[in-house]
């Protein structure tokens, strides 16, 4: 037929529309042309007409303004199956619960995916659909269980693909589908976590805020912000958990315990007041007293009247020193406990640093203490053997540390370590963990690293270090360190093989210090 003339195609394909009964529409005829000349049959894109019916849709929504926009570029590229996609998006129509018959009518008019090649073994695509169930079944508690529609469909989807003879062009379309919810879905996680965040932010530097004087409480604060900056993980999460459960456990017993305190200076006030009104009573009283006996003594005509009046005058005397003596005493008792409370009030805050070394966290330079580390070491190693992972530990000392104290003061040399923690926790991976072990030592657990990499990190902190000074007034301060790192052994304690590390330390510092040894 193809070397057929074009004006005997054309009177074949007259006659074959006669012949047909069929109406002779220009469609009718290009088809039945097209068959004859054996020109591949190619449907046809109405383009203008869908791009007319993209311009009368509403687009009040976010979700209708995407799959508008989707239709629109589906448009462009002839795409049958992405216009299909983005109309079911747009009215909220899944054909996954459309009968079955529909579903692969529709799929099977659709361009064969060049990508795709020779049809895949029954086998080997049902097992990959399968997999791709499992996939999204584990992706799906990321996105939350917020909504039920995008659930079912989830649901509906992951029993579709473990279906043994899940049909792949049908499969297809559903994860067109699914995917254009997930975008949403993926979105509305994204802004979610976010939001939160800065939730969390705004709470903590509002407790930072008013919290100026208490110093410990600020650099807390301090440490929670940068622990929950991202990138987040479950372990940082925990951190931030932990500091927070300690900064809450501490401002109650500060509140409880300066309440109290003050509540027993107001009744010893209002017990002072009261105080201070009887004898101020009893002195008029007195007074009046005295001044009626004067009278009395002044018209008296004989000794023998005087006399009674000067008894009442002594027993009212002696009653009055009475009085003033049990009112002394009892201010002196008063001014006792004042000077008590008022101490008790100066313990508090001792006391609260007390409080605060239960905590986890080293106040000065917010790593974890020794109780903080214990507790991490008892995870990590957990974690290490159940996964049968390397985990290294090192230990590492500033060098001539007490030199730095004793020239440019205590204070500069607690700067100098804060200022190590901060270029630590910048260098280290957010899985690793910091602790101050000592003064001016500090351990660092290394998850998921062997030996070697563990010295390599550490080098790089040490090269880190070289490179960013600290202000001491105007002066750069350069700090240098030395360091052991030491890799668990199986069934080894974690207290020995921090152990080994600080040996290994030892030898740096004797091998000319500013250096790192494995152990
Ligand atoms: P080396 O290089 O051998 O380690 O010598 P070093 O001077 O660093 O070590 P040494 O152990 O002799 O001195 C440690 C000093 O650290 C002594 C102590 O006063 C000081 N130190 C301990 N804790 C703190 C602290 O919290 N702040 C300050 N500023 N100094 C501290
Ligand atoms: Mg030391
Ligand atoms: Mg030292």
């Amino acid at each position: 037929m193809a070397d057929k003339k074009p004006f005997e195609i054309a009177r074949e394909t007259l006659k074959q529309l006669t012949a047909r009964k069929l109406v002779p529409t220009p469609a009718n005829y290009l088809s039945i042309y097209n068959e004859i000349a054996g020109i591949p049959h190619v449907p046809h894109f109405p383009a203008d007409i869908l791009r007319d019916i993209s311009q009368s849709l509403p687009t009040k929504t976010p979700g209708q303004q995407k799959q508008k926009g989707l239709l629109d570029y589906s448009i462009d590229r002839l795409s049958w199956d992405g216009v299909k996609s983005a109309l079911v998006a747009y009215g909220g129509f899944t054909p996954v619960n459309a009968p079955d018959g529909a579903a692969s009518a529709n799929v099977a008019s659709l361009p064969a995916d060049p990508g795709l090649g020779s049809p895949a073994p029954a086998a080997l695509t049902s097992e990959f659909l399968a997999q791709i169930g499992r996939l999204i079944e584990y992706a799906q508690p990321a996105l939350g269980n917020d909504d039920p529609r995008f659930n079912e469909q989830t649901e509906t989807l992951v029993r579709a693909l473990r279906q043994p003879a899940t049909d792949v062009v049908a499969a297809k379309l559903m994860l067109v589908n699914y995917s254009h919810r997930l975008s949403f879905a993926a979105e509305d996680q994204a802004e979610v976590r976010n939001t939160l965040l800065k939730l969390l932010h705004l709470v903590f530097e509002n407790i930072g805020e008013l919290s100026l004087d208490e110093q410990w409480l600020k650099g807390q604060m301090d440490a929670l912000m940068e622990a929950s900056t991202p990138p987040l993980t479950l372990r940082r999460l925990d951190d931030v958990e932990r500091r927070l459960k300690d900064v809450i456990f501490k401002q109650k017993d500060a509140k409880q315990k300066t309440l109290q305190a003050q509540n027993e200076m107001r009744s010893m006030l209002a017990m002072f007041v009261e105080r201070l009104s009887q004898m101020t009573q009893s002195t008029g009283n007195f007074q009046q007293k005295l001044e009626e006996s004067a009278k009395l003594i002044e018209q008296a005509k004989s000794i023998a009247e005087i006399a009674p009046v000067l008894k009442d005058v002594v027993s009212t005397t002696r009653s009055m020193a009475q009085e003033s003596q049990v009112s002394r005493e009892q201010l002196q008792n008063m001014r006792v406990r004042a000077t008590e409370t008022d101490a008790q009030l100066a313990k508090l805050h001792l006391e609260l640093d007390r409080v605060s070394s239960q905590a986890r966290h080293d106040p000065l330079t917010g790593a974890l203490n020794r109780k903080g580390l214990d507790e991490a070491l008892n995870r990590e190693v957990s974690n290490v053997r159940r996964k049968d992972a390397p985990l290294s530990v090192a230990l590492l000392d500033i060098d001539n540390f007490k030199k730095l104290n004793d020239t440019m003061g205590h204070a500069t040399g607690d700067i100098a370590l804060t200022h190590l923690a901060k270029v630590a926790r910048e260098c280290m991976r957010p899985q690793d963990t910091l602790a101050r072990y000592g003064g001016e030592e500090f351990v660092i657990l290394l998850p998921d690293t062997p030996l070697d990499k563990g010295i390599d990190a550490m080098t790089r902190l040490q090269r880190e270090l070289t490179k960013k000074f600290f202000l001491a007034g105007t002066e750069k301060v350069l700090i240098t360190f030395s360091a052991g790192v030491a890799q668990l052994i199986a069934d080894e304690d974690a207290a020995d093989a921090i152990k080994r590390a600080d040996q290994a330390m030892y030898l740096a510092k004797r091998a000319g210090k500013n250096r790192v040894l494995g152990a």
